[in-house]
């Protein structure tokens, strides 16, 4: 097909650009038309590469999709929190699951309330109930939620934690066991795979640490039935080594990086974990690593210093990176994949909890690329918006729900932030390709001029998306343009 002036580079010039085979063949002034070519006229819109989201949680966004929302800004005190649940079990059939996701101690702070196990038994005794952190490790389940899963106090089996002899309703690190023990089946990804795409992001990287082989299996599956239009790189477990690299449908399924979830509350054994990256390495995988807090940051780049890097390592997050350590991210020669949209959800809490040393170096971009540091965003959604038009723009401006700029000399220019939301999968932090001849056709125009669009980046929505020069959801927009 032949798109007819579109504008290129971010406002830089405006072209005909000539798709073929799924490819970007041609970009020219006037190019002639062929015969039984079809032709689009973008009138002077702006046409950019498809953006990725270098880390989210498919799964988990599909599941919150379908939760009870149990934090800020929806829920913001335990009067609400109590309205919300009450509505949802009044909504729900008998003995079912109630499943709540975002919440933080801060919605209960206030009304002084710490037992939040006892607090949930007083709003639901009947209904088993589990409530997820919105940090995502951690799940709250209330005592007929405990029941259901068959689990008693004189147990020695279980990951639950205790105080004394009892559980206190605190569940960490334990998907798969709560998986299992609920007999969830899975979401369908279908909903939020064209929500993604009619934002235009083609291609997604799932950074879920607990990522085996029946999980890669599910999204080759979904893809080859169509469910999941992304081209989707999977990082994981040590079960993913031996996995193949797939092309479901017209969909590319990848093996990605080992992923390391530390918390600085439990760290694992330093030559264990240097053991792992370097089983990583040999099998041909990069290395990923969870680091929110400075400490998880150290005891990452202190392995990663020990085991030896390779391409594809990784620091996903760096919430915290003073400046020796953002040096200490350049020599080695690590990506760093981070999320400003954190600022924009939660920038007020981190104002408040995260200590003064720490607070000059919360979430740095422009740090890291004056270092050299290649480095990507991303939403890490469900934890975060999964809106990249909002990323972006949480980049861009660095606000905080309550309106403050957070260090506003981390801020990226529109264009800057992005283009960090388009690299390849597999080399997030790499310069990122213009609208060329010999690119893969992944595209997507959007309905003004890009001067004009970036004046309200947060409500970009492309008119028309193209992966490998393939449409296979059109807004009705797009059809009014073609
Ligand atoms: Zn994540």
């Amino acid at each position: 097909m032949l798109i007819r002036r579109a504008e290129l580079g971010f406002g830089a010039r405006v072209a005909d650009v000539r798709i073929e085979t799924g490819c970007v063949t041609e970009v020219g002034a006037r190019l002639a038309h062929r015969q039984g070519e079809a032709e689009l006229d973008a009138g002077g819109a702006a046409l950019l590469p498809a953006l990725r989201d270098h880390h989210l949680h498919l799964y988990a966004l599909a599941a919150a999709r379908a939760s009870v929302r149990c934090g800020q800004p929806d829920v913001a005190g335990a009067e609400t929190l109590e309205a919300v649940l009450r509505r949802a079990d009044g909504t729900l059939p008998s003995g079912e699951w109630l499943r709540g996701t975002a919440f933080h101690e801060s919605v209960l702070a206030a009304s002084g309330i710490e037992d939040f196990r006892a607090w949930l038994d007083a709003v639901l005794p009947a209904r088993p109930v589990r409530i997820q952190h919105r940090g995502g490790r951690l799940w709250w389940l209330n005592t007929a939620a405990l029941r259901r899963l068959g689990v008693h106090p004189a147990a020695v089996d279980t990951p639950l934690e205790r105080s004394g002899r009892d559980f206190t309703g605190r569940l960490y690190d334990a998907d798969g066991w709560l998986r299992q023990r609920v007999g969830s089946v899975r979401p369908s990804l279908a909903v939020v795979s064209r929500e993604l795409w009619r934002w235009g992001v083609t291609a997604v990287t799932d950074a879920s640490h607990a990522n085996g082989r029946a999980d890669y299996a599910a999204f080759a599956a979904a893809q080859t039935r169509g469910e999941l239009l992304q081209d989707v790189r999977v990082m994981g477990g040590a079960e993913l080594d031996a996995v193949k690299d797939a092309v479901n449908g017209s969909a590319h399924l990848w093996r990605g990086e080992r992923k390391f979830h530390l918390h600085a509350q439990a760290l694992p054994d330093f030559d264990l974990l240097c053991a792992q990256i370097r089983t990583a390495h040999a099998a041909g995988r990069g290395a990923a690593f969870h680091c929110v807090e400075r400490g998880e940051l150290i005891f990452a780049l202190a392995a990663l210093d020990a085991s030896g890097v390779r391409d594809g390592d990784r620091i996903e997050h760096a919430g915290v990176a003073p400046p020796e350590l953002v040096a200490q991210v350049a020599t080695l020669g690590v990506t760093v994949v981070t999320q400003p949209g954190f600022i924009a959800e939660r920038g007020d809490v981190y104002r408040r909890e995260v200590t003064a040393d720490d607070q000059p170096w919360l979430y740095p971009v422009r740090r890291f690329l004056a270092a050299g540091v290649p480095l990507a965003l991303s939403s890490d959604a469900p934890y975060a918006d999964p809106n990249p038009w909002r990323t972006a723009a949480a980049a861009v401006a660095r606000q905080t729900p309550a309106g403050t700029v957070l260090n506003p000399e981390e801020r990226l220019t529109p264009e800057y932030a992005v283009a960090r939301l388009m690299a390849p999968l597999a080399a997030p932090g790499v310069e990122v390709p213009r609208v060329a001849a010999g690119m893969a056709a992944d595209l997507c125009l959007l309905p003004m001029p890009w001067r004009a669009a970036c004046r309200n980046l947060a409500h970009i929505v492309p008119v028309a998306v193209w992966r490998r020069g393939l449409g296979p959801v059109a807004s009705p927009a797009c059809a009014a343009l073609g």
